[in-house]
């Protein structure tokens, strides 16, 4: 395969940059702030560094045109809100009073003022702050940001294009305010909004922009035919403007469908569109379309969400398809890079072998780069990248790092029957009542209790080497006596061990599994200033060694009653992780479920009657296409199935999840067929009860009871009426009682006393059902 020249040069570019800097320098800055311990000049000056030398590593990569106003303190959705006026009214007078601190009390809130709320973008783990429209609300510009930054980056010699959420996206992305209609429609709101972009299109016009990106990755998602008209009305607006940028509309993610037909009519200037697995359909959907004749077409060709290489002779094949569909061919990475780590090199913990496989968003920036160069040059001219590309790949194809036959075999074999209980639900139910004997309404919690500073040191010291294994096993020994022995004063009737030696719920594993990877620095924004370092999921999946048996079993060693064994399900283990991109995600989900079914069994064989699988990933992790949504629950189901099925019918399968709105997924979660479910409730006042009630589910289940996301304690009063509330949707044989979520975050001392009062709370109502019932 050689691709032609292209006719015009391909240039090279990104769509977004990591924006935390290479020791994670604006966490630090911008926490600093928060502390008063930095001046908001200090911290615009770290912020400037940053920007200035992310431009400088992307020029010097070879990048034709950088992105600017990507950059943000906190978050590029809050930043499209100040940008086009939609400033909450409970949030005007501290933004009058300093534009920056009004920023972080959107973000965060303060004492008296709640924050916007945060959600995810997309199906990505970077959260950002949904904007609060209501009927009423009056767009203003604010272009100072994206001119500044745009300016920025010019004085230094760069090309850049400016980077903004689109407004149909930034419309549909946006909830109604409190107190305005559920009903309303954000995107109603459209025609005031349009003269806002147009505003600011034309100022970055008159500091010099010659394109800017309007980001739509909504339109991935399954849009109505009135959501389309607006896509069409928003550009042939702004795309009649005569005082304006050429415009670049980008989509990512996902394929544009219904959408790219519309945006190839509009009169835009250019299309990028992502080219990679993910996105599937956009070549032929591009082609059915006519190509874009005349236009600009930026092929996301790089995934720019996962951190392996990319196949070089694969890329330029789909380049070179693509040349006949557009006039000019530029090429960029998928989506932004903010959702991968900055850089592979200081990575020197991982072996040499692997670590030729990874790239992050420096490695990418060049694989970028190169792919232009051989678009343009043709790929003589990048013979030799291409030939270390292919050795790189073969590299890991061949690895046994990559491929274990044993793992392979024993997923292949995998029978039905292996992902089936061996006795329908009601039956095991009665031999679990049986084998167990706890009392109506029993009370447990979700896992993890705080996590102490102590705790944290303890594991900061095993790290250092200031304490031994032995030293820090005593430790947690310790903490897990005292989780214990507060449960039974408590009054509990299924007790956990508390999870103190867990430092995350994915990692904890992660480590222990064999084809899992670790980074040092692999720091990937989350949201505002917390940052992950997500696994990576390298190779075939299997379970040396047992890896909660030990802890549990040790805290059932200390009481008589039933201690709950927890694991996290395989579903949020790959979604928590880089995830392979060598195999389906459904092959990967099996080998998890597999080293986690020989997890779940040794904790049965231990004496463990009660096993908990955590699935809190299982809704977020949906397709965005609704037409995707079966074949991902089949396999996100099953994996879950072969997880719990191996266990004897006594032998009680919890799982939990950390949401309310589950509406979608209903029939999933019982296709899980795990005997207990544990949700949130306390803040939607048991509406989770109802909805359940409502599509029949036949088990057990437990709709907190107790917020476990604020430091507020429940009285026994008001967990006694959202008792009485669940139980007006689910029969007392069949409620549990127990909070929201795991108590990793909150304080001992109002953990205390919030489990003593939720005990309290299921003793009367226990009593009152026992009074009703003589
Ligand atoms: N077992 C975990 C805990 O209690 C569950 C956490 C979660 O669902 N997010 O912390
Ligand atoms: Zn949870």
């Amino acid at each position: 395969m050689t691709a032609k020249p292209a006719a015009a040069a391909a240039r090279a570019t990104v769509y977004g940059y990591p924006r935390q800097g290479p020791d994670r320098e604006l966490k630090k800055a911008v926490e600093g702030y928060w502390k008063g311990r930095v001046s908001a000049d200090a911290l615009r000056e770290t912020a400037a560094g940053l920007r200035r030398s992310n431009w400088r590593q992307l020029a010097e990569a070879g990048i034709h045109e950088v992105p600017s106003g990507d950059f943000s303190f906190y978050d590029h959705v809050l930043d499209t809100s100040v940008m086009v006026g939609a400033v909450p009214e409970r949030h005007r007078a501290a933004v009058r009073a300093d534009a920056l601190d009004g920023y972080f009390a959107m973000a965060r809130g303060n004492q008296d003022i709640a924050p916007l709320e945060m959600t995810k973008w997309f199906d990505t783990n970077y959260h950002y702050l949904v904007p609060e429209l209501a009927p009423e609300t009056v767009f203003c510009a604010d272009s100072a940001k994206q001119v500044a930054e745009f300016r920025e980056a010019l004085a230094l010699g760069h090309t850049p294009r400016p980077v903004l959420v689109g407004p149909v996206t930034y419309l549909l992305l946006a909830k109604p305010a409190p107190g305005v209609d559920v009903e309303f429609e954000p995107l109603t709101l459209l025609d005031r909004l349009l003269p806002v972009y147009a505003e600011v299109l034309a100022d970055l016009r008159a500091a010099g922009a010659a394109w800017v990106q309007l980001d739509e990755p909504a339109l991935v998602q399954d849009r109505t035919p009135a959501e389309l008209d607006a896509v069409a009305r928003a550009y042939r607006e702004l795309g009649g403007l005569t005082d304006r940028p050429r415009l670049l509309v980008a989509s990512y993610f996902d394929r544009l469908g219904d959408a790219l037909p519309v945006l190839a009519k509009s009169p835009v200037e250019g299309l990028a569109l992502d080219f990679t697995e993910s996105a599937a359909g956009n070549v032929e959907d591009l082609a059915a379309a006519g190509g874009l004749p005349g236009k600009r077409l930026v092929a996301g060709v790089v995934n720019g969400r996962n951190i392996w290489i990319n196949d070089y002779e694969k890329s330029l094949a789909t380049l070179g398809t693509l040349l006949g569909l557009a006039d000019q061919v530029d090429v960029a990475a998928s989506c932004s890079l903010l959702h991968v780590p900055l850089d592979t090199e200081p990575e020197s913990d991982i072996d040499p072998e692997i670590l030729r496989w990874l790239a992050f968003a420096r490695q990418k920036t060049k694989e970028v780069v190169t792919l232009a160069a051989g678009l343009t040059a043709g790929t003589d001219a990048i013979a030799q990248q291409i030939a270390a590309n292919r050795a790189d790949l073969a590299s890991r194809a061949d690895s046994p790092v990559t491929y274990d036959p044993v793992v392979q075999a024993r997923a292949d074999a995998v029978t039905d029957a292996e992902g089936r209980r061996s006795q329908p639900y009601p039956e095991r139910a009665a031999s679990q009542r049986a084998h167990l004997a706890l009392p109506l309404l029993p009370t447990t919690t979700i896992g993890s209790f705080p996590q102490t500073g102590e705790l944290r040191a303890a594991r900061a010291d095993l790290r250092a080497g200031r304490i031994d294994t032995i030293r820090y096993d005593q430790r947690i020994e310790a903490e897990i006596a005292e989780v214990i022995s507060f449960q039974e004063k408590a009054g509990l009737d299924v007790l956990v061990h508390g999870e103190p030696e867990r430092n995350d719920m994915v990692q904890y594993f992660a480590e222990q599994l064999t084809g899992y990877l670790a980074t040092r620095h692999g720091w990937v924004q989350s949201y505002g200033t917390r940052y992950v370092r997500p696994p990576v999921l390298a190779g075939d999946i299997s379970r040396p060694d047992p890896m909660t048996v030990r802890w549990t079993s040790y805290a059932q060693s200390l009481t008589g009653r039933p201690v709950k064994g927890m694991l996290t399900g395989p579903v949020t283990m790959l979604a928590w992780s880089f995830v392979r991109d060598d195999q389906p995600l459904g092959d990967t989900a099996r080998q998890v479920a597999l080293a986690l079914r020989d997890e779940v069994n040794d904790l049965e064989a231990a004496g463990t009657s009660v096993i908990q699988v955590d699935e809190p990933a299982l809704r977020e992790t949906l397709p965005l296409r609704t037409a995707d949504h079966a074949a991902y629950l089949a396999w996100a189901t099953e994996s879950f199935r072969l997880t719990t099925s191996g266990v004897r019918p006594d032998t009680q399968i919890h799982t939990h999840m950390c949401y309310a709105e589950f509406g979608d997924i209903v029939e999933a979660i019982d296709d899980l067929d795990a005997d207990v479910i544990s949700l949130e409730a306390a803040r939607s006042h048991m509406q989770v009860a109802h909805e359940l009630a409502e599509h029949g589910y036949p088990r057990e289940a437990g709709p907190g009871v107790y917020d476990i996301h604020s430091p507020r304690i429940p009285s026994i009063r008001e967990a006694v009426a959202l008792l009485r509330k669940g139980l007006e949707a689910i029969p007392a044989e069949r409620l549990w009682v127990n909070p929201d979520c795991g108590l990793k975050t909150r304080g001992w001392p109002e953990t205390r006393t919030s489990l003593e009062n939720l005990v309290a709370a299921a003793r009367e109502v226990r009593a009152d059902l026992a009074a009703e019932k003589a």
